[in-house]
């Protein structure tokens, strides 16, 4: 039996309990959307204060070298390399997702037009985000190649040999549903395309072995589950057998091997730092090793692998007592079940309606969000994709017992029919 009783019991002799008190978690919020924008780490405000008025407004200049600055991207980039089965000095903290993308998929592009120039297409999946598509789309106009999408049940039979690149996000961010990144790589590699990962869902969340799985490029996000604050830089890894093979196309005066010699010509630093362009919000960065510093905490307690049982355990629990306290309500589960198939979110569907106006799904998001239990809502096409409500689980600060009290808003909501009152159902600018 799962009773509020037991929830209490499991965060009693959760090993991971502690972390929680790292982080900034307003009083009254069930905060369920860590995978859209993770909460304050505690020691940020110290942190961005002594940025501001130590390092900025007093050392001025010199902070470049006395604080550190200019190897941020390197350090931080050294604390995200463990979570994502990357090397030291493999992955750089920098710009922003979407950037990173630019670069890294017209690397890819790059290496096809050298090595395999028949091959004219770049395959990804119709429900990616879509900064990603977008960035594939004005890419492709660029260079002569046609973005082809699919289904991710047919991928394995697109493969074709015009494929050069298959870009993927490995969690996806509606439904949570998760790719088997090795089988995937070494299926595209198999059929002689690249491959890039987009780990935006992923990072700090799931355990990622980019090393194993010998995939091309990644990418990923600072803000999300890495908790690095609104805006965060994100990072990038290129595999390093083929990391100095080409310029990445925005080739600034960080990515040069010799920043400080300021030449008139450019020279692309070795490895991974000849993907840095030009000088990063500093602010930003230090905010982001706030976030990072929580996955040190967290190493001490199992690391990844413990995090991802605790964020199985709270999903599963979560998807169970859905099933069993809010039945006849018209919910539905969108995100798959089995373990190996979905990442830290829970996405559910409800049966009324479609879009912003007018669906069950965004208007119970909105009353939950009253109650200070907040998710976010996703629209669906109104075909294949359902509009969805999105739950991110993040195992560092959510507990046993905020899964329970979660079930508990959500089944009075229902119950009540509360989710249709008209407030409730009104668009806002974000969502
Ligand atoms: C969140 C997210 C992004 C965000 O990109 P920005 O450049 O930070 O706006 C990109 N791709 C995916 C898959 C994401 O989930």
């Amino acid at each position: 039996m799962n009773t509020i009783q037991d929830c209490r019991q499991r965060d009693n002799t959760d090993p991971l309990r502690s972390l929680r008190n790292l982080f900034s978690i307003p009083p009254g919020v069930i905060y369920l959307d860590g995978n859209s924008l993770g909460v304050m780490p505690k020691a940020a405000p110290a942190r961005a204060a002594d940025v501001i008025t130590q390092e900025w407004g007093t050392d001025l200049i010199r902070a470049w070298n006395s604080a550190g600055w200019f190897n941020l991207p390197q350090r931080l980039g050294n604390m995200i390399a463990p979570l994502i089965g990357a090397g030291p000095d493999e992955v750089v903290a920098t710009d922003t997702t979407s950037i990173n993308l630019f670069k890294v998929l017209s690397v890819a592009l790059s290496m096809a037009d050298r090595d395999a120039p028949k091959r004219r297409l770049v395959m990804s999946e119709r429900s990616n985000f879509p900064t990603d598509l977008y960035i594939a789309e004005g890419l492709c106009q660029a260079r002569g190649y046609t973005l082809q999408l699919v289904e991710p049940e047919e991928i394995a039979a697109a493969l074709s040999a015009d494929v050069a690149v298959l870009m993927l996000t490995h969690v996806n961010y509606r439904t949570g549903a998760m790719h088997d990144m090795a089988a995937v790589t070494a299926a595209a590699h198999a059929r002689g395309a690249l491959v890039v990962w987009d780990l935006a869902h992923s990072a700090g969340a799931v355990p990622v072995d980019l090393t194993s799985a010998r995939a091309d490029f990644a990418i990923g996000c600072g803000y999300k589950y890495l908790n690095g604050g609104p805006g965060a830089p994100a990072f990038v890894w290129v595999n390093p057998r083929h990391a100095d093979r080409f310029w990445q196309p925005l080739s600034g005066w960080w990515g040069h091997a010799g920043p400080f010699e300021f030449t008139t010509d450019y020279k692309p630093a070795a490895g991974i730092n000849r993907y840095l362009c030009g000088t990063q919000p500093i602010v930003s960065m230090s905010l982001l090793e706030c976030g990072l510093d929580g996955f040190k905490a967290a190493q001490a307690l199992g690391g990844m692998t413990a995090l991802r049982s605790k964020s199985l355990a709270l999903t599963d629990l979560y998807i169970e007592l859905v099933e069993q306290r809010c039945a006849g309500y018209g919910m539905g589960l969108a995100t798959p079940r089995e373990h190996t198939l979905r990442g830290s979110q829970v996405s559910l569907t409800h049966e009324h309606g479609h879009g912003r106006e007018g669906s069950g799904a965004f208007a119970i998001v909105q009353a939950l969000i009253s109650r200070g239990v907040i998710g976010d809502f996703r629209a669906g096409d109104g075909l294949r994709h359902k509009d969805i409500l999105r739950f991110g689980f993040t195992p560092l600060y959510i507990g046993f017992e905020d899964v329970w009290n979660a079930v508990e808003h959500l089944r009075q909501v229902l119950e009540s029919g509360e989710w249709q009152q008209p407030q409730f159902n009104q668009k806002h600018q974000v969502t």
